[in-house]
């Protein structure tokens, strides 16, 4: 493959600035050059880009943004072999940041300060209601870039770590790692559930009402995937019965979160817009994953997260 063009797709912007992008490669060559939707695409050509288009089906290689492509038709790339590579590696920091966030809000009661503030209220908490992250039990399922990045922020905290893996093999500050089948025994006893998987066939609803019902009542679920990982009816059935006693939620199965969406009412809810990655570096980040691959491009060798 030989390139012969970077194209930005304007679609960047759902993540950052454009320019500061192509300023990130502004030492590359070909030019990296920012284009619209309507951009046509042939061989010779690179793309990187937030979202999908079909246009792209032509161009030599796509590079996506998001580590998540469950909207890229993968086959359909594969077929009209272009390339196409994601971004995962790179969101453990911020994710785990955000994750960690959202636990010590919920455990050290935070949340419910601030809700009190806005009234102007003086809130002192129940003798029994706050509790400490140390010693409490996280299970992380999924334990890639997200995952670790969360696993190892919880174990210096003090936290007993557990966690799903595909494969079952021992992952650093992870005391016991059980395959998907044992994902019950996983859960149980934990206090905090982490979603860190990407929205596959095997995933989609993976938690629904008997995993709810395999949760402590005291539990709280964290989800930073994707939002059909966790079949939303039964999280609204499951907070509403205290099944479990709430969650933080970043993805959703429609975004923006709809205003009527019963999930916004809950009181132990901590709800972000899909934001848990955000940094003010975003753009260096992939500007190092492009370069790194138009690097592999030119010396012949294999691309860094190629998905196909
Ligand atoms: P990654 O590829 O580094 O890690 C994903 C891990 O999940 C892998 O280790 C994989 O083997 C594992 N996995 C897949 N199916 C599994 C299953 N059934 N059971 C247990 N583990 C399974 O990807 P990542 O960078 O950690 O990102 C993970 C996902 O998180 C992305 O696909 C994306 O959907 C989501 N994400 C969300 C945000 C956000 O802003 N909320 C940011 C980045 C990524």
């Amino acid at each position: 493959m030989h390139i012969e063009r970077i194209a930005l797709d304007e679609s960047v912007r759902k993540a950052m600035p454009p320019q500061l992008l192509v300023d990130a490669l502004s030492d590359l060559d070909p030019a990296v050059e920012l284009v619209e939707d309507g951009e046509q695409f042939g061989p010779g050509d690179a793309v990187v880009s937030f979202g999908h288009r079909d246009a792209f089906f032509d161009a030599d290689w796509v590079h996506c943004i998001r580590a998540g492509y469950d909207e890229f038709p993968v086959g359909v790339y594969d077929e009209a072999g272009t390339f196409l590579t994601n971004s995962t590696g790179i969101h453990g920091t911020t994710v785990g940041e955000t994750v960690l966030g959202y636990l010590l809000t919920l455990a050290r009661r935070l949340h419910t300060y601030r809700d009190a503030q806005h009234e102007h209220r003086w809130r002192r908490p129940s003798y029994e209601e706050s509790f400490t992250l140390s010693g409490e039990r996280i299970c992380v399922v999924g334990l890639g870039t997200l995952g670790r990045g969360v696993a190892d922020r919880a174990a210096a905290l003090g936290m007993d770590v557990v966690g799903v893996r595909r494969s079952g093999e021992s992952v650093p500050n992870v005391s016991t790692v059980y395959t998907p089948d044992r994902l019950h025994e996983a859960i149980e006893g934990a206090r905090f559930v982490v979603l860190s998987v990407p929205l596959t066939r095997e995933t989609t609803g993976m938690i629904a009402a008997p995993e709810f019902e395999t949760m402590r009542d005291d539990a709280y679920l964290v989800n930073v995937a994707r939002g059909p990982v966790v079949e939303t009816d039964a999280l609204v059935s499951a907070l509403e019965d205290g099944a479990i006693a709430g969650a933080a939620l970043d993805a959703f199965d429609e975004e923006p979160l709809p205003e009527d969406s019963p999930l916004w009412d809950f009181d132990e809810m901590l709800i972000t817009p899909h934001v848990s990655a955000a940094t003010g570096a975003y753009h260096e980040d992939i500007a190092a994953l492009v370069r790194e691959n138009v690097a592999h491009i030119e010396g012949g060798e294999t691309l860094k997260n190629r998905v196909v």
